[in-house]
């Protein structure tokens, strides 16, 4: 006869995922980031005293952000160009940003199994996005667990995600070098241009550059050059075909973005962009902490609904009503 065995989970303390996640042992890291996803509160707490104790060993990673598409061949990239990093010594953490996980509460992209070679690789780590938050708070959550996997000792960390929108943008306000994937014939490049994505993007990866469709990547490439020039918003983007068929091109690839890191480094750019991006993550929290306090105030649930019956009624503007509401709200801290 099976004999049950009650486990008991206990909660690991302050120092206990400190020094797992500092030895990078996966088991604790792994904890770390679903502690990090949780809205209770006490975890939160938890999980800001080891994200401060950890500080100290974060920041020395690459960080890659790369965007585009469903089907436009992220992952398959990811899998070799991550398999050709372990191989030169590199550990390799690839985090996911899936605003669609939001939704539907699982997530499609990070799965292990689109990565089978790679994730089975010791000296990698994926991790699919956090379920059960708004794009905000994915975004949120997925900076911090880059700071955890770095603490952890990956000294890369690739940051997908779907779409050539918000999301885009999100992961090019969390990684120092940002690429995005675009195929040909799927109109990708006039929607990411229109978009703006474009103007974000480090590397241009026209990729699936192989068969018949060489000549069209060829094409594509001379046309958003030209379009760059045109709008001289070339920078010092680098647009590249590629073909996951041809490891030579990921090679070039890799070497291209290593190029772009090193230079970024020596014009100070580097640096310059991670400082922008803490500070803007800063006024990012302070932003939800003061709307959050305002909502959750004794005095907004007293007084807020004789002022929205006023809106409703139309006897008072909006406008006026939200300033009248802060004012309240404003004198009842003050007096408090
Ligand atoms: P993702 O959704 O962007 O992660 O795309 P996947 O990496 O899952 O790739 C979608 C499909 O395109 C898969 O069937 C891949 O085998 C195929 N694929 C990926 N890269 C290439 C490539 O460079 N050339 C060709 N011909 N097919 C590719």
């Amino acid at each position: 006869m099976a004999t049950g065995t009650l486990k008991i989970r206990r909660r690991l303390s302050v120092e206990e995922y400190c020094e797992g996640i500092i030895k990078g042992n996966r088991r604790t890291l792994s904890k770390a980031l679903t502690l990090a996803e949780s809205q209770k509160q006490e975890d939160r707490q938890l999980f800001q005293e080891v994200l401060q104790k950890v500080m100290p060993y974060t920041g020395k990673s690459l960080r890659i952000g790369i965007t585009g598409l469903p089907g436009a061949g992220k992952s398959t990239l990811i899998e070799n160009a991550g398999t050709m990093l372990i191989g030169q010594g590199h550990q390799v953490a690839v985090l996911a940003v899936d605003p669609s996980s939001a939704v539907t509460g699982g997530s499609i992209l990070g799965d292990k199994t689109r990565m089978s070679q790679l994730s089975s690789m010791p000296q990698a780590f994926i991790r699919p996005s956090p379920s059960g938050h708004s794009l905000g708070g994915i975004a949120a959550k997925t900076r911090e667990s880059i700071l955890l996997c770095e603490a952890a000792g990956f000294d890369i960390i690739i940051v997908e995600t779907v779409g050539i929108g918000q999301t885009g943008a999100e992961v090019y306000n969390m990684t120092d070098i940002f690429l995005l994937m675009l195929l040909t014939g799927a109109g990708d490049e006039l929607q990411a241009v229109k978009k703006g994505i474009s103007e974000l993007a480090d590397i241009i990866v026209i990729n699936k550059a192989d068969g018949n469709n060489e000549e069209k990547a060829q094409q594509m490439k001379k046309s958003l050059e030209q379009i760059f020039d045109q709008t001289n918003k070339h920078g010092n983007k680098n647009i590249l075909l590629h073909s996951s068929l041809k490891s030579n091109r990921t090679e070039h690839l890799l070497d291209a973005i290593s190029n772009m890191q090193k230079h970024k480094m020596r014009s100070g750019q580097f640096l310059q962009k991670r400082k922008t991006q803490n500070l803007d993550w800063m006024h990012a929290e302070i932003n939800k902490l003061l709307i959050q306090d305002f909502y959750e105030s004794n005095i907004y649930q007293s007084a807020s609904e004789n002022y929205e019956k006023q809106v409703i009624e139309g006897s008072c503007p909006p406008a006026l009503a939200a300033k009248k509401l802060l004012e309240v709200y404003r004198k009842g801290i003050n007096n408090f």
